[in-house]
């Protein structure tokens, strides 16, 4: 929880900058050595990623890109890229806060973690889901209110998000 709570501070801040909300930390020895959060948009590249982020400034603390002593938490459910990432980082366990049924690759879409890759990471969602969930929601519903509220002639500074993240209406289970 506390740390999940670091991992909201982050996703917090990525709001406040206009990014989609997802914040990431890192866990060694009960020290958060890496902290992470989108920068999509204002840095335009595809890999600034939360979990990406706080997996370098974990290797760059820690000295080493093994992370088999380290835990990772974020808010979002991680994607095909940052599994990727999570798993040949051989990272020892991810908790991850809200479901992504569009881009997820802990189950939302597939779940990486079940294959047959040598280093096992062990997998937690819904980690205070709720909060996460409804950080994200309320992004989204600033964005769209902000959309309707603009000239039809103003068509600068649009942000898309193609995730369709939260719609409140999974039911499915874990
Ligand atoms: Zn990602």
């Amino acid at each position: 929880m506390e740390y999940m709570r670091e991992a909201l501070k982050l996703a917090a801040e990525a709001a406040e900058a206009g990014e989609v909300p997802v914040g990431c930390v890192i866990v060694h020895g009960g020290e958060i050595v890496g902290r992470g959060r989108n920068r999509r948009e204002a840095a335009q590249r595809t890999d600034a990623h939360a979990e990406l982020e706080a997996i370098a400034q974990a290797n760059a603390v820690l000295g080493t890109w093994r992370l088999d002593e380290c835990d990772l938490y974020v808010t979002l459910e991680p994607c095909p890229m940052c599994a990727g990432a999570i798993l040949n980082g051989r990272v020892r366990r991810v908790y991850f806060g809200a479901r992504d049924r569009a881009m997820g690759a802990c189950g939302g879409v597939l779940n990486l973690f079940m294959e047959d890759f040598p280093n096992k990471t062990a997998l937690q969602g819904g980690i205070m889901e709720e909060e996460c969930r409804d950080m994200l929601s309320a992004f989204f519903s600033n964005l769209r209110a902000a959309e309707n509220s603009r000239s039809v002639h103003d068509t600068g500074g649009d942000i898309r998000y193609d995730s369709g993240v939260p719609d409140g209406t999974d039911t499915r289970k874990e």
